[in-house]
């Protein structure tokens, strides 16, 4: 993107829902270069000028590496635009921010749903930040949106903060997990459970080729699971599904997506907009303080001050607060 980007035409690509300008957008809202900045907000502006006549149905989709989630979304994807969908898979991967590599690896994996003509796969970016790959994926919702894909899935690996991220900018959240019961239920995170809307037990099939009917192992550890999430959960309204399905042989995909649906139908058409208000108060403040972040990182007054202060507080001479009233004092200073 060398050139001064041509918002018009890109949007107008965009409506057309031409897969090149798609993908170029999705590289503008990426980009932390301030003149992309300046035209991926006229660019959002200008798409939410004529919203899609029906939300798209977003997904963040979740579970640990090997778990299954491509094979799945693979499944899925296929399953749903062969009944007319359009279908957008992003990936919040934060492994990639960290090591340039990624534990979600590259989708080519997906490779039937890569050739699907009403299919858009994007990797994870992999520049920044996690507040920084949230912000360009939560974009990229919208660019596909704009595109007339009805549905967005949006998968994320079970590593730290990112499934919590992915869930603040989607409808539902399904968590994929495999047939574990009693003790090994305690290695699921419990923060998972608070926030996933369905949960699906995956490999519920005799693929593995272990001599064991994994399909009636995934039903008693569904079952066990969901007395787990009665006690996470309590007498909420929505009681999260636990059910069984099977991303290489496609059994009970439907069934997820049909839960998938009871659930945005359960949360009504006021209840999804009052969701997705409240995402992007939440998400304005998270930019907030990654934008905060980054410039205490860049003042110059507070490099001044970052050794001297560092070296006092491991020497004991320097309490934590007096340190960060020093820190702060500096990043004032410098803003005055
Ligand atoms: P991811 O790391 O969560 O994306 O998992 P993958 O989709 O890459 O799958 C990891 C491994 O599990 C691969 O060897 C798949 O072939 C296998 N696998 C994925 N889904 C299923 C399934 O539904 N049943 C069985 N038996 N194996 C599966």
């Amino acid at each position: 993107m060398a050139r001064d980007v041509d918002v018009a035409a890109l949007v107008s690509g965009i409506r057309d829902g031409r897969r090149a300008a798609v993908s170029q957008a999705i590289t503008l809202v990426e980009s932390s270069a301030l003149r992309h900045r300046v035209a991926a907000r006229e660019l959002l502006a200008t798409l939410a000028e004529q919203p899609p006549a029906t939300p798209a149905v977003r997904v963040g989709i979740s579970g640990v590496p090997g778990v299954g989630k491509s094979t799945f979304i693979e499944a899925l994807g296929i399953y749903l635009t062969a009944a007319g969908h359009k279908v957008g898979v992003l990936a919040v991967d934060p492994s990639s921010v960290r090591t340039g590599g990624s534990v979600l690896g590259d989708k080519t994996r997906m490779a039937q749903l890569s050739a699907d003509p009403n299919a858009f796969i994007r990797p994870s970016p992999s520049a920044g930040t996690l507040g920084g790959v949230a912000a360009a994926t939560s974009q990229a919702i919208s660019v596909l949106e704009g595109a007339g894909y009805d549905v967005v899935l949006v998968e994320t690996v079970g590593v730290g903060q990112s499934e919590i991220t992915v869930a603040g900018m989607v409808d539902t959240f399904l968590f994929l997990t495999l047939a574990r019961t009693g003790d090994q239920l305690q290695g699921i995170k419990k923060g998972i459970l608070e926030i996933a809307d369905v949960i699906a037990v995956n490999k519920a099939d005799s693929e593995s080729g272990a001599g064991v009917d994994r399909a009636v192992e995934a039903r008693a550890a569904a079952r066990e699971l969901a007395g787990a999430m009665r006690m996470v959960r309590g007498p909420k309204e929505w009681a999260p599904p636990v059910i069984t399905c099977s991303g290489l042989t496609g059994v009970g995909v439907d069934d997820v997506w049909a839960r998938i649906t009871a659930h945005r139908e359960h949360l009504g058409e006021q209840g999804l907009l009052a969701k997705r208000a409240q995402q992007q108060l939440d998400f304005t403040w998270s930019l907030v303080r990654d934008e905060l972040l980054d410039r205490l990182r860049r003042s110059e007054s507070v490099a001044a001050v970052r050794e001297e202060m560092s070296a006092q507080v491991l020497s004991g001479k320097l309490s934590a607060p007096a340190a960060a009233d020093l820190i702060l004092a500096a990043y004032d200073e410098s803003t005055d």
